[in-house]
């Protein structure tokens, strides 16, 4: 990597957390809009398996990134891959299936009531002991898989329904330790962090010598909890497309987990994940759209893989710290995911854009993260 006044050249970037969605032979539409945005970007993508249907064994993953090859733009060509939804009926046979599936990154865990899962989740972690050994132990020739965590929880031990801030915390606290408690050898990974909190008990956590990592996705370096009720021209408004979980923390969050990337990054235990996921923006329908007919709304954010990255870049080069980009953006990812090592570089230059209001395709729109506002750092070469 070499770094001028107003361009820096990068390693290919991955990016493994990205909501694909489906297409609109699928009847949904997102994954013709959305992935040839994040295919120019990044050298490798992670499709997560919350789609319409879910993917749960490694055929279903590999089915599924065989058409979502054939979205992408003439010219480009990222590797694809696939996460897998990890759920209380994933048993050992299914991990050996997905070790040796060479379209498998890692699989993605979802703790029950929680997120977008489709009821496609985790209940109960202490039964997944087998499920959880076999992505690592040595009844296969094949490659470990990794366990990537949305770790928020709705309800506690007795049932009762978490406050919205606390979620990830309690996680944290009960399902992490459970996980580490009963898989201490394993890969895992918490997606998204959000809680200042989590990152110090990943730093204990890796000082012990388990193996966890930290994702960071770029929305929660530029938004915190009050930012969601910041109306036009100093007003109070509710941002529903500004909306995602785990919800925004404080403003002393968002400031650790900069400094988190920051540090993280250097010392090989954090890494980007852009947690793009779109929804259609189109408030007649009765579900699967940002805000229903029912004013409902649902948490993801259309964040562009552009932006996403973009803030990225932002925040390393103000801090003087453009010499870790790589191991943020790549280098990081591919030690935890075991992917190659980038084989593409591509340049980054200084120039301000504005973030479209929205993306129409087909009769699909899309509202994305941050409309209207300038983004810093584009892709040239
Ligand atoms: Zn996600």
């Amino acid at each position: 990597m070499s770094q001028t006044l107003q361009g820096i050249w990068l390693d290919g970037s991955v990016d493994p957390h990205f909501h694909g969605r489906n297409s609109i032979a699928e009847g949904d539409g997102r994954l013709e809009i959305i992935l040839p945005l994040a295919a120019v970007e990044h050298e490798s993508i992670v499709l997560i398996g919350n789609t319409n249907p879910p993917l749960l064994t490694a055929t279903e993953a590999s089915q599924y990134i065989s058409e979502a090859y054939r979205h992408l733009p003439g010219g480009v060509f990222p590797r694809l891959y696939a996460a897998p939804l990890l759920t209380d009926r994933t048993t050992p046979t299914m991990i050996y299936e997905m070790r040796q599936c060479r379209r498998v990154a890692f699989i993605k865990g979802f703790l029950s009531g929680v997120s977008n899962d489709g009821g496609h989740n985790v209940s109960n972690v202490r039964a997944l002991q087998a499920t959880l050994i076999a992505c690592h132990d040595n009844a296969i020739d094949a490659p470990p898989l990794p366990v990537h965590w949305h770790m928020e929880r709705k309800f506690d031990a007795h049932g009762s329904v978490i406050e919205m801030r606390e979620r990830e915390w309690y996680a944290i606290e009960n399902d992490l330790a459970l996980v580490l408690e009963i898989d201490p050898e394993g890969s895992h990974t918490v997606k998204h962090v959000s809680d200042a909190r989590t990152i110090d008990r990943l730093r204990c956590y890796r000082e012990k010598g388990f193996t966890v990592y930290a994702e960071i996705a770029s929305h929660y370096l530029v938004r915190c909890h009050e930012d969601l009720y910041e109306g036009q021209g100093g007003g109070t408004a509710f941002n529903a497309h500004d909306l995602c979980w785990p919800i925004y923390k404080s403003r002393a969050s968002q400031l650790a987990l900069t400094r988190a990337a920051l540090t993280g990054a250097a010392e090989g235990w954090a890494f980007f994940g852009s947690d793009c996921a779109c929804h259609k923006n189109d408030p007649t329908r009765e579900s699967d759209s940002k805000i229903t007919q029912r004013g409902v709304v649902c948490g993801g954010t259309a964040i562009l893989p552009a932006v996403s990255k973009s803030i990225v870049i932002d925040l390393f080069v103000r801090n003087g710290e453009a010499l870790s980009l790589d191991a943020f953006l790549s280098g990081n990812a591919r030690r935890a995911m075991g992917l190659p090592p980038a084989d593409t570089n591509a340049l980054y230059v200084r120039e301000e854009r504005t973030i479209p209001e929205s993306l129409n395709r087909k009769g699909v729109h899309i509202r994305p993260f941050m409309a209207g506002e300038t983004y810093h750092w584009v892709r040239k070469e």
